[in-house]
């Protein structure tokens, strides 16, 4: 029996790639469009339809209720992304990105895929892991194996054969920066630390390039709602093309008139300024972690879309004092990896590969207002416990009442990332009695303690107390259950599938392409035009155009039926 095709995928925050072992080389797989990065991003249309990959990237700010993208952030956690008036997981919108991906490699290569190696940040932990091996399932695939995104991309630049080596990776996507340091030992990768910055990435120096153009016309900021959508495409061009060139244009059509922009590398530079002091952070600190220093590295591998920007390199070169490796596409690295590792599956050999996952997945913490003069705005999030920490791990805080003589004190815990408590998850609460004062005047310790087996213990006590107050929260939610699973494949099943794939359609498309054959001459041309015009208005799904030439087809076919064959 030939031995069955098994896809690498890098499910990216941003983008996702799949690349397959042929022929002794990782290839990777061009999506329905043609391109190997297939945006991260899952929306419905007006009439429920699933749009996926730069369709529905091209409606995130039109359309933004009923688009979702980032969603990997939430892999593993209880938040509810909503669809229009549905309700998902990250788990189950990472499935229907999964189910495309696997559907488009399946057209490419011409055959059936059932087996997958995807690619996780190093950081990921066992809830994470079990949440993108859940994703699969719900695809119709079966990950065999979860590779580190920092091992991949070592994998695609030849590190594998070496002999024993520390790097590092420099990962900046679309909306993450993941440092990770790596010592590899006879086959081993170890990652020895991991850091970062959640919030930090290739869309953040689009955002401060929108400010820039907002700046230069401000007259557009009155308009800007309606405006959002082309100022940012407009933003992201100009900074792709200053990755390549000096100086960038960009023009556009708004109230009658015409808006323009010539921005220069200088200009970025400095509206990059902020954002580039960010990167510095984490590497120290995973360097730090991980008890190396600088000279101790042998390379560092330069990884995701945004290190494509000569600034970013720089910044690089200035932090470590020479010259990163760029000898692949730094959004492709992580894809290639994986195509590799899934050669290697095929192949009975695999990369042992030492996973870290000892970290706290989620950022823990309570609810705090902010006060602005004398107004006060609750909703808040105070994370204790950052998302990345090493376990087990105990940290306190102390805070201050906020209102007069104020005689209780509730503690809201939440988990999650989000800078406002309503979009992290509720995880429970608890009350101390605390002696009436002036607001600010009495503090409060405030202490959070994680074990390696999930529990999260708060603790609680006013300044000059003898007593704790204490709350003991197992099991922080995140993983879903047997049962959630099979609801969940047969609310994914229940979704309207892209025109294209629906059984009447492809039926239709199969009886053209059956009667085609048959023909010869202007018939031929006939039907060709007709399957053509029904294709394209499959791939617009636009329904009425799709009704209309459907029409014309079934029309055409009706007149082939018995008898009438030429
Ligand atoms: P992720 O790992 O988050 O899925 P990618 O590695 O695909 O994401 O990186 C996406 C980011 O890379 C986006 O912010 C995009 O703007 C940026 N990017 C891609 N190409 C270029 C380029 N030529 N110049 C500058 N930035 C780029
Ligand atoms: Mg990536």
């Amino acid at each position: 029996m030939a031995i069955e095709q098994v896809i690498g995928i890098d499910l990216g925050t941003t983008n996702s790639a799949v690349c397959v072992w042929q022929k002794g080389q990782a290839v990777l797989v061009p999506n329905k469009w043609g391109e190997v990065l297939t945006p991260s991003v899952v929306g419905l249309d007006e009439q429920a339809n699933l749009i996926i990959g730069r369709p529905a990237r091209e409606r995130l700010q039109s359309h933004h209720a009923l688009t979702q993208a980032s969603f990997k952030r939430y892999m593993g956690t209880e938040v509810s992304l909503a669809l229009g008036s549905r309700q998902f997981r990250a788990e189950e919108l990472s499935a229907l990105l999964l189910r495309q991906l696997k559907e488009d490699a399946e057209s490419w290569l011409g055959q059936k895929l059932t087996q997958a190696v995807i690619t996780v940040p190093a950081y990921f932990n066992d809830v994470q892991r079990r949440a993108v091996k859940n994703a699969a399932r719900l695809a119709g695939l079966d990950a065999i194996r979860l590779l580190n995104e920092p091992t991949a991309a070592s994998l695609a630049f030849g590190l594998l054969e070496n002999r024993e080596q520390k790097y590092l990776t420099f990962d900046l996507g679309g909306g993450t920066f993941d440092v990770s340091v790596i010592d590899m030992f006879e086959g081993v990768v170890e990652v020895r630390a991991s850091s970062g910055d959640i919030r930090l990435g290739g869309d953040d120096f689009s955002q401060a390039i929108v400010q820039w153009m907002l700046s230069q016309h401000p007259e557009l900021k009155s308009a800007q709602a309606g405006l959002a959508a082309a100022l940012l495409a407009k933003a992201e061009s100009m900074k792709q093309m200053l990755s390549h060139a000096t100086e960038a244009k960009a023009s556009l059509e708004w109230a009658g008139r015409q808006w323009s922009w010539t921005f220069t590398e200088a200009q970025l530079a400095e509206c990059s300024q902020p954002l580039l002091m960010r990167l510095q952070r984490p590497v120290q600190q995973a360097l730090h972690d991980a008890r190396f220093s600088l000279q101790d590295l042998d390379h560092i591998l330069l990884v995701g879309g945004a290190t494509r920007m000569p600034l970013v390199r720089q910044t690089v070169a200035r932090l470590f004092g020479r010259f990163p490796r760029h000898d692949l596409n730094p959004d492709e690295a992580v894809a290639l990896g994986a195509g590799i590792q899934a050669g290697m599956v095929m192949a009975d050999a695999a990369v042992e590969d030492i996973i870290l996952t000892d970290v706290m997945p989620f950022s823990l913490g309570i609810e705090v207002v902010k006060r602005h003069g004398n107004q006060i705005e609750p909703g808040f999030f105070l994370p204790l416990i950052e998302r990345n920490t090493f376990l087990p791990v105990s940290k306190t805080e102390t805070l201050n009442t906020v209102s007069d003589n104020q005689t209780c004190v509730l503690l809201k815990i939440y988990q999650g990332e989000g800078r406002r408590v309503q979009d992290n998850v509720f995880l429970g609460e608890m009350s101390i009695d605390v002696p009436p004062r002036p607001a600010g005047e009495l503090t409060v310790d405030v202490r959070f303690t994680y074990t390696l087996d999930g529990l999260l213990e708060v603790e609680c006590r006013y300044d000059g107390s003898p007593v704790i107050a204490r709350l003991v929260i197992e099991k922080v939610p995140g993983q879903m259950s047997e049962e959630q699973i099979a609801a969940s494949l047969q609310k994914l099943a229940d979704i309207k599938q892209h025109p294209r794939d629906r059984q009447e359609n492809r039926e239709l498309l199969a009886r053209c392409s059956r009667l085609y054959e048959r023909l010869l001459g202007d018939e031929r041309a006939w039907m060709d035009r007709l399957t053509t015009a029904f294709e394209q208005a499959l791939e617009g799904q636009d329904l009425r155009r799709i009704a209309s030439s459907r029409e014309d087809a079934e029309h055409f076919l009706q007149q082939y039926k018995e008898g009438l064959l030429p």
